[in-house]
């Protein structure tokens, strides 16, 4: 099979692997549709975050496609299934695991970091970490509802956020504009900011109500005439530090935050952002795998337009291409379609 392969030294190639085969437990995926995402950037250069990087990795961990082969003991799953894969490979035995937080997990192994990933014509996985894929979805909206809605759904869901809410998305890059649509889904006013113009452009398009390329001083005295300052939400994509103590300042009292965007280090002032305003404030990161029938039920009765956060459809043949847009930050959100 032909795979993409990243050796951790910023370069990028296709080559041709053994086809893999299910051991007990597994299933072999030929896959559909996978998606290029931010984080891959740490697989280029070769910054290991945790576990071991196999020898001549392939990235991947938004992946879709149909079961093709199962290994013994797979009963979970069947040869023809439209699957979406779960990115975390857990014990499936401790806590965590067990209430399907397996991205949790002690001994968890990230897909296309930890283990080979989907940016493959095939990929093997446990047969646990196929999610079922509706009919009425593509593989690449499969693809893209895992990483960049699913993470949204369980953040929203999480915060209660509802058609009470007006809810500020900060940074618009995929994460953000999945942000928005779901938002916009749950019934939310949505106030969508970026600096980067076509990034404010596909906001709109998504359903923000206002778009902004900074935060004002209206958005900060929102609700004002209700008591309180502030937007009821801030949900945190673009990791960076500024926006982020912007977030836990504009919130209004009571308020919730969500923080999505990656980032190492950041000052907070505990009594103002936290204490005096009975703020919430939560970490999100993907969701719990039994969460995803609900999570593609939503998407596809609330008609969420998961395809327009797909600014590229590529082949494997393009992942040198991709990876360097990437790089460059030249490309939202790239699918590679085989
Ligand atoms: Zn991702
Ligand atoms: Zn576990």
């Amino acid at each position: 099979m032909k795979a993409v392969v990243l050796p951790g030294d910023e370069t990028v190639s296709v080559q041709s692997f053994e086809d893999p085969v299910p051991g007990a437990g597994e299933v072999l995926i030929r896959v559909k549709a996978t998606a290029v995402c931010g984080s891959d950037l740490t697989a280029l250069r070769g910054e290991q975050v945790v576990g071991t990087r196999p020898e001549r990795l392939v990235p991947g961990h938004e992946v879709a496609g149909i079961v093709e082969a199962v290994g013994p003991g797979a009963t979970s799953v069947a040869v023809g299934d439209r699957v979406a894969v779960y990115l975390a490979i857990g014990c499936m035995k401790c806590e965590n695991c067990r209430a399907g937080n397996l991205m949790l997990c002690p001994e968890v192994k990230i897909l296309g970091f930890d283990v080979q990933g989907g940016d493959a014509e095939l990929v093997v996985v446990p047969a646990v970490n196929c999610m079922r894929l509706p009919d009425e979805m593509s593989f690449a909206e499969g693809a893209v509802a895992t990483d960049m809605f699913g993470t949204q759904y369980s953040a929203q869901d999480r915060l209660g956020v509802s058609g009470a809410d007006t809810v500020v998305v900060s940074g618009l890059g995929p994460m953000g504009a999945a942000a928005v649509a779901i938002a916009k889904a749950r019934g939310a006013r949505v106030i969508a900011i970026d600096p980067v113009e076509h990034r404010r452009e596909l906001g709109l398009r998504l359903g923000a109500d206002v778009v902004l390329p900074a935060v004002n001083d209206e958005v900060r005295t929102i609700g004002i005439g209700r008591g309180h300052g502030g937007p009821d939400v801030v949900i945190e994509c673009s990791g960076n530090v500024r926006a982020q103590a912007a977030a836990l300042e504009m919130v209004r009292p009571l308020g919730r935050v969500a923080f999505v965007g990656e980032s190492r280090e950041l000052k907070i002032n505990p009594s103002e952002h936290f204490l005096r305003k009975l703020t919430t404030v939560i970490g999100a990161w993907y969701f719990p795998i039994w969460q995803f029938d609900e999570i593609t039920q939503f998407l596809i009765e609330r008609k969420v337009p998961v395809n327009e956060i797909i600014s590229h459809r590529l082949t494997l043949d393009d992942a040198p291409k991709a990876f360097e847009m990437l790089a460059a930050r030249s490309a939202e959100k790239m699918v590679f379609e085989l």
